[in-house]
């Protein structure tokens, strides 16, 4: 049975009952396969496996974005049931950001190209609301997407910085069968953008191809994914990026594990994805 808990002492009178390990797989709900993985992660190596759904208004540089972010509370819930979660903690914002509410975390480096660059403001609000998350559930272990590669590098970061006793672990991206990488904002996509949406993946494997053939330059793998995008009328790049995988630097020469990541807009949707060249 899933239990869905709306308030903080509701979660901690809970937690204080449940059994350790504790497994935390935060989310913004509209939950697929993606966030399953994660679930199973947790299932998988937790005695007690905790999903929140919390549609975090601290991240969204547009408000319009957090508007028409897809909301379907029932339908989680059943998700969390299916894949044997614990507890869903749902609350309402002022059980989050309490009120008075007044400290805002922000990571440095790790955290300023690429998203961090592109939406300013957003990750303070990821590290914010996951530093919070961290502290009521006090989980054991936390489960996070590759997908979104630059966050986990920066939750991990902030979890060493701030003697967070949370391990944070990453789990590899679920995709569609054309490659694309699921996504809760891919529900807006109409049919064309979404068969267009494909080539996100397609420019991250041809700069695969080309580092294992060989390929060094930073630039010539860039242009290997910029040369892919171009090819898709409906593909509106936004940044196209080969950076060290453990600082984020963008690199001139790849000498050791590399991020290849992109983030493209397709209309109104605004898609990201990655791969490690290592
Ligand atoms: P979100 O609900 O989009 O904030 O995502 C919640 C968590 O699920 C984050 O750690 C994401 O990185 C992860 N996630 C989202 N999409 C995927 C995916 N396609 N594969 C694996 N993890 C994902």
């Amino acid at each position: 049975m899933t239990v869905v808990l709306r308030t903080r002492d509701e979660l901690r009178s809970a937690l204080a009952a449940a059994g350790r390990p504790v497994g935390l797989v935060p989310t913004m709900g509209w939950l697929h396969d993606g966030h399953r993985a994660l679930m199973r992660r947790a299932r998988a190596a937790d005695a007690t496996t905790v999903v929140t759904i919390f549609v975090n208004p601290r991240q969204f540089n547009v408000s319009a974005d957090f508007d028409r972010y897809p909301r379907n509370e029932d339908r989680d819930v059943a998700i969390c049931e299916a894949e044997g979660v614990d507890i869903v903690w749902a609350p309402p914002v002022d059980e989050v950001f309490v009120p008075g509410f007044d400290t805002t975390v922000r990571v440095g480096a790790v955290a300023g190209p690429l998203e961090g660059a592109a939406r300013p403001g957003h990750f303070d609000g990821v590290a914010t609301v996951v530093s919070i998350l961290f502290g009521v559930v006090g989980a054991d272990h936390a489960y996070f997407g590759q997908k979104d590669a630059q966050q986990v590098m920066f939750i991990r970061r902030m979890a060493l910085d701030l003697a967070i006793p949370t391990e944070v672990i990453a789990c590899p991206t679920v995709r569609e069968p054309d490659g694309l990488a699921l996504s809760s904002r891919n529900v807006h996509l109409d049919p064309a953008e979404r068969a267009a949406a494909a080539v996100l993946h397609r420019a991250l494997a041809r700069a695969h191809e080309a580092w294992d053939a060989g390929e060094r330059s930073g630039e010539a793998l860039r242009a290997a994914m910029r040369r892919e995008l171009a090819g898709e009328p409906l593909a509106d790049v936004d940044y196209v990026s080969v950076a060290d995988a453990a600082t984020l630097v963008e690199l001139d020469e790849v000498r050791g594990p590399a991020l290849a990541s992109l983030a493209v807009r397709f209309g109104s949707t605004r898609l990201i994805d990655n791969e490690l060249l290592d």
